[in-house]
């Protein structure tokens, strides 16, 4: 039994830019559903094909991890507890 690193991805803070150019405007496919209650679309699924809403390029993207944001949300995790 060891000690499984988690992914960037799946930390708190952690945010993804395009491999291409480094943009934060990440787009990704999915499928919406009409909602006829609230008379909107939801979301239904999210799929592995992600683009890059600047350069247009279509790749998996980068994640980056926003320090100071986790410090602060670890932080104030704590402190509710
Ligand atoms: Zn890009």
């Amino acid at each position: 039994m060891g000690y499984i690193k988690p992914q960037t991805e799946e930390l708190v803070g952690s945010y993804p830019v395009c491999g291409q150019c480094g943009a934060k405007s990440i787009v990704r496919d999915a499928w919406t559903k009409w909602n006829s209650s609230t008379r909107e679309w939801v979301l239904k699924a999210l799929f592995d094909e992600y683009a890059c809403d600047k350069c247009g390029e279509r790749n998996t993207p980068e994640w980056k991890l926003d320090q100071e944001f986790r410090k602060k949300r670890i932080c104030r995790l704590n402190d509710e507890m």
